[in-house]
């Protein structure tokens, strides 16, 4: 059995390594554009940040451990063409060589790529570009460019395009960095991935770190600043209401989200969907004859709202788990996504998983948000901080649909936030959360988790006599 995969990150490394394990037969190669085999991309604003000290320590696997467990890694090789009816792929290799490669069950996992939004100076023949101090961010080799500028043009000031995860988790990075920080976020709050409640919580911690924050600010204009401004680049913008805001910089840094790469897969057949991302089905299968997708390219099965686009690494290693068993002859399915995650920001985080209001369809749910707080251990135990928290749930059937949380980096958000996680998984109700047998002991927790706290806060809120 020849089982090729096309891309090299979570996706594809994941889907060969369960191929490998469940059968040490079969012939499985790993054809990846970069040179980067198994890099935790997800690491990259700490290797920014100084944290980690060098960027081969990002690697979750070097290259030799991944070939010790029998797979084959074809690198700085791009696939060109998918060839479904003859099972081929036609390849350009390291020197551009061109080559042709067999299978019998192909993987796609080409990932994403950053979107480019449409701010003057980012695109055309006169586009500005890492050479000028601006940057996109999302592979190694864009980090090597962001460190460049960062080592050779020595910038004190950035100007960051976006404020969602990545956003800030690079605002946090260059800070720590020693560059002086200006945000600009063309929504209303900060993290638009939790309510603006707790993404108010977010900036005040961005703020207290000198990050200046521009929320309700759309850039529109990035050019090459006048020998008399302080910055080498400048930035326009708009408010809601108009009014122009410059900024200059010595550095820009355009994150505002990523696109499904699909053209390889479309070009071979596939069907596109939801945000033009590839279609598949819980087997990770994708309609053409032995081809199977999954990561960032490909659709997100949500449990709650179905059919959706939540590009996340934690995902896309299942989903190329789920790939790499299947195309031995499993019929192992993706369960579905929730949407977990969680960030770092400065000395906090912010967490979330399932639905908030908006997101849950009124066809289905009658959702109400209940926000509370509690402490993280017993506040007589040194070392204690609050909690903030919005726990969504179906006014109807009393089921838990989401929670958000906000608090200190030490608080356990990670671990509190995937309590809901596992009891949405589940289809619990708030009020069954309470009956769970979790840990206390006074300097870790209380006897109530503060989870628990949470949902007892949402039934006293909406407890009709
Ligand atoms: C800065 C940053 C921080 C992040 N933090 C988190 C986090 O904290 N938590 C989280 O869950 N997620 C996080 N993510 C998202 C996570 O990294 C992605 O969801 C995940 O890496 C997707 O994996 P993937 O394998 O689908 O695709 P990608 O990582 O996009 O990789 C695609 C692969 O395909 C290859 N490829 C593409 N086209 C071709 C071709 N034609 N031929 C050959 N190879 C090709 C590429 O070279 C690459 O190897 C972060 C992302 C970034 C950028």
């Amino acid at each position: 059995m020849r089982l090729v995969m096309i891309g090299g990150s979570d996706a594809g490394i994941s889907a060969a390594l369960r191929a490998r394990e469940l059968d040490p037969g079969a012939q499985v190669t790993v054809v990846a554009a970069d040179a980067y085999p198994n890099f935790s991309i997800c690491g990259i604003p700490y290797y920014v940040s100084g944290e980690v000290i060098h960027w081969r320590n990002l690697a979750h696997r070097t290259a030799a451990d991944l070939e010790a467990t029998g797979m084959r890694l074809r690198l700085d090789t791009t696939v060109r063409r998918i060839d479904v009816a003859a099972r081929k792929l036609a390849l350009a290799g390291p020197d551009g060589a061109e080559d042709v490669l067999g299978y019998d069950k192909l993987i796609v996992g080409t990932g994403a790529v950053p979107i480019r939004p449409p701010i003057g100076g980012l695109a055309g023949p006169d586009a500005l570009g890492p050479g000028d101090g601006v940057h996109l961010l999302h592979s190694m080799g864009d980090t090597f460019a962001v460190m460049r500028t960062l080592e050779q043009a020595s910038p004190a000031t950035v100007v960051i395009v976006g404020a969602g995860y990545i956003g800030l988790e690079m605002a946090d990075a260059l800070t720590t960095r020693g560059l002086s920080v200006i945000q600009m976020e063309q929504l209303p709050e900060v993290l638009p991935t939790v309510d603006p409640a707790l993404g108010a919580l977010v900036r005040a911690e961005l703020e207290t770190h000198g990050v200046e924050v521009l929320t309700g600010t759309t850039a529109q204009q990035i050019t090459r600043a006048g020998s008399s401004e302080t910055g080498r680049l400048r930035v326009e913008a708009t408010a809601g209401d108009g009014t122009p805001i410059t900024r200059t910089a010595d550095m820009v840094l355009v994150v505002v989200g990523v696109r499904p790469d699909t053209e390889l897969a479309a070009n071979a057949g596939a069907t596109l969907g939801f945000k033009n991302a590839i279609v598949v089905d819980r087997q990770m299968r994708t309609g053409l004859p032995d081809v199977f997708a999954a990561g960032d390219c490909v659709i997100t099965h949500h449990r709650l709202l179905g059919e959706t686009y939540l590009p996340l690494g934690t995902t896309a290693h299942k989903q190329g788990r789920v790939a790499g068993e299947n195309a031995l002859g499993g019929h192992r399915e993706f369960a579905g996504s929730l949407g977990t995650q969680v960030v770092k920001i400065f000395d906090q985080a912010a967490a979330r998983t399932g639905l908030r209001d908006h997101e849950a369809s009124p066809a289905r749910f009658d959702p109400v948000t209940v926000q509370s707080e509690a402490d993280d251990h017993k506040a007589y135990y040194p070392g204690s901080h609050r909690i903030t928290m919005r726990v969504t749930g179906d006014r109807a059937t009393g089921r838990l649909l989401g929670l958000q949380l906000f608090g200190h980096k030490n608080a356990e958000i990670a671990k509190r936030i995937d309590i809901a996680a596992a009891a949405i998984f589940h289809g619990m109700t708030i009020d069954a959360v309470s009956d769970l047998d979790l840990s206390y002991t006074p300097p870790l927790g209380s006897p109530w988790e503060a989870v628990q706290m949470g949902t007892q806060a949402w039934i006293r809120a909406t407890w009709r006599h």
